[in-house]
C-alpha cells in the first residue's frame, strides 16, 4: 500500500499521489495519461481525476501499480472501478484484444494483453497472478494458449499456466528463465501459434525475442521489448540503452517488419499506437533513418 509519509513532492495537491516506492515502469501514464506522468526518475500526479471517467481511469492505475506505489485518500481508497480489467481495447475481425493490467514487478511492470480467438483464447506474456482478473478470464472462456515474447516479461506464467492449462510458447534461446514452457521455438522462421497468428522472431533485445502478429489487413502487432511507440515524439522507438543482446540484430529485425500493415502496436512497454494506413510503413522508415 502506498504510503503518504513517502509521497513525491512532485506529486499535485489533492487525493492521489504516487510514493518514493515507484520504479518508474510507465504503466499508469500509459493507462491514465490525463492524470500521470513521468519526471524521467519516477511518476506523479500532475493533474487530479475531475470527472467520473478520470477517477476510474485513476482507480485502475492504482490496480495496475506493479508494486503499489499509487495512494489515494481514504474516502475514495475502497471505491471500485466501474470498468474493471482487463480492458478491451480493439475488436479485430480476427479476435478482441484486450489490456490486462495488474502489470508485475517481475517484469518491471510489462504490460500483457489477451486476445479473444475463436479457436481459443491467448495470452500474450503474463500479468501478475491474480483472482479477479483469473476469474474475469474465465468468464471470457480462459487461456488456451500463451506466448512468452521474451524472458523479461514471464513473471507468474507457471500460475496462471497452473490455472487455465495452457499450452506455453517461447522462444529456445530465451528458454533458460522458462523451462518448463511446453512449446520452444526455434530458428528464425516466423510460425502460426494458431489459425491468423503469426509469430515472428525478432532477435535483438533478447536473442530469443518474438513478436506476434494477428491478421492479415489493418494488423495488430504485439511487440514485446522490441519496439514501442513515444507518444510526445510521434515515433517508434526501440531502446538500445535497454538492449541486452545485440543492437544491429535488433534494427535488423526491425526491417523485418516494414512490410506488415500494422493498425495497432501493442508493446511491453511504451505506450501503444493506432496507425492510420500507411503510417506504418512511414515509421518503421523514419526509425530506420536514425539508426
Ligand atoms: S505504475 Fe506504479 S511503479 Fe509504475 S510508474 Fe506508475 S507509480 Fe511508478
Amino acid at each position: 500500500m502506498a504510503s503518504i509519509k513517502k509521497r513525491l513532492e512532485a506529486n499535485i495537491k489533492g487525493p492521489f499521489f504516487v510514493d518514493s516506492s515507484c520504479i518508474n515502469c510507465g504503466s499508469c501514464w500509459q493507462i491514465n495519461p490525463e492524470s500521470f506522468t513521468s519526471t524521467g526518475n519516477n511518476a506523479y500526479v500532475y493533474s487530479q481525476p475531475k470527472s467520473k471517467r478520470e477517477l476510474n481511469k485513476a482507480l485502475l492505475a492504482v490496480i495496475d501499480c506493479p508494486v503499489n506505489a499509487i495512494g489515494s485518500a481514504n474516502d475514495i481508497k475502497y471505491d471500485q472501478p466501474t470498468e474493471d480489467f482487463p480492458l478491451l481495447v480493439t475488436d479485430h475481425p480476427e479476435g478482441k484484444i484486450y489490456y490486462n493490467g495488474w502489470s508485475s514487478r517481475k517484469s518491471f511492470g510489462a504490460s500483457s494483453w489477451l486476445i479473444r480467438k475463436e479457436s481459443g483464447n491467448v495470452l500474450i506474456d503474463s500479468p501478475r497472478w491474480n483472482k479477479p482478473l483469473a476469474k474475469k478470464i474465465e468468464q471470457l472462456g480462459g487461456i488456451s494458449q500463451m506466448l512468452l515474447t521474451h524472458k523479461d516479461d514471464i513473471a507468474d506464467h507457471s500460475l496462471w499456466a497452473k490455472m487455465f492449462k495452457c499450452q506455453r510458447w517461447i522462444h529456445e534461446a530465451d528458454s533458460d528463465l522458462a523451462k518448463d514452457c511446453e512449446t520452444k521455438i526455434t530458428g528464425l522462421g516466423s510460425i502460426y501459434m494458431c489459425p491468423k497468428l503469426n509469430l515472428i522472431p525478432v532477435p535483438g533485445h533478447t536473442q530469443g525475442s518474438v513478436i506476434a502478429v494477428l491478421g492479415d489487413k489493418k494488423q495488430i502487432l504485439f511487440s514485446g521489448d522490441h519496439l514501442w511507440w513515444n507518444r510526445s515524439k510521434e515515433t517508434l522507438v526501440a531502446s538500445k540503452k535497454f538492449c541486452w543482446w545485440d543492437w544491429n540484430e535488433q534494427v535488423k529485425s526491425v526491417e523485418k517488419l516494414l512490410y506488415l500493415d500494422v493498425e495497432w502496436l501493442l508493446p511491453g512497454h511504451g505506450f501503444a499506437k493506432k496507425f492510420r494506413p500507411g503510417e506504418w510503413k512511414v515509421a518503421v522508415e523514419d526509425f530506420l533513418g536514425y539508426c
